[in-house]
């Protein structure tokens, strides 16, 4: 049911191909062909409150995943959430972006991002895209968190702030284990803008895993000012979820 009104939603917004396979599905007639709509899992309740990370088991409203529960003081965005469970389906979709510089999969993600998460756009003054160094950005042409950040400013009508920066030129994070990926983001970023001071931040990435990257950039933004910071991100893995207890951020 919920996939359906996704669906209705999708094609009254952005009729076109399968974002995965390129076809065109008579059923579907939108963001993924009958074959692979049935493949992606869109996150839905029951999600950790802080992360917005999917359980796999049932949940009740509002628990925290075990990362949340046991880093209460070390997650500093007030909530992130993310549109699809990230998983061998939906790498295609963020791999699409981040290699290809798919602005179509942006545009459609971004677009279902935007309605699906309305109200944590309220209230916020600038969208920050998480920054990839310049050397990066030189080399593959673009930042893909730049693009999806460019898509949900059209969309949202709210500007796009580039002050955060990354200063330090980092390795790839995905093969590293959580302390390396922390290690590796120290002192990473960096933020000297008065335009961002007292402001409501909207980060946005293409992928939360450790949320080390995410967390990093909140904790230079809120040192530099920034009153508030929600995250957005097309992709998130799934939750941990030993030792839950009911609770509310
Ligand atoms: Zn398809
Ligand atoms: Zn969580």
């Amino acid at each position: 049911m919920v996939k359906q009104l996704f669906v209705s939603l999708y094609n009254w917004l952005l009729p076109s191909k399968c974002l995965l396979c390129s076809n065109i599905d008579i059923f579907t007639n939108g963001i993924f062909c009958t074959d692979c709509f049935a493949k992606v899992t869109i996150i839905e309740e029951p999600i950790c409150n802080k992360c917005g990370k999917l359980f796999t088991i049932g949940m009740p409203i509002n628990a925290l995943c075990t990362e949340c529960e046991s880093n209460k003081t070390s997650k500093l965005f007030n909530q992130a959430r993310a549109l699809f469970l990230y998983d061998n389906v939906t790498q295609k979709i963020v791999l699409s972006i981040k290699k290809n510089a798919n602005d179509k999969v942006a545009n459609a993600c971004s677009r279902l991002l935007f309605y699906k998460y309305i109200e944590l756009f309220n209230n916020i003054d600038f969208i920050v895209p998480v920054p990839s160094h310049w050397l990066r950005t030189l080399y593959r042409g673009f930042n893909p968190a730049d693009i999806i950040a460019k898509e949900l400013s059209i969309v949202s009508g709210i500007k796009v702030n580039r002050s955060l920066r990354r200063i330090r030129y980092t390795a790839y994070q995905h093969k590293k284990s959580k302390s390396e990926r922390l290690k590796n983001l120290n002192n990473a970023f960096s933020c000297n803008n008065m335009s961002l001071c007292n402001k409501n931040v909207l980060l946005v990435d293409d992928v939360f895993s450790t949320g080390a990257t995410l967390n990093e950039c909140t904790k230079e933004l809120l040192n530099n000012g920034v009153k508030l910071v929600n995250c957005l991100t097309i992709a998130s893995t799934a939750a941990d979820y030993y030792n839950i207890r009911k609770t509310s951020v």
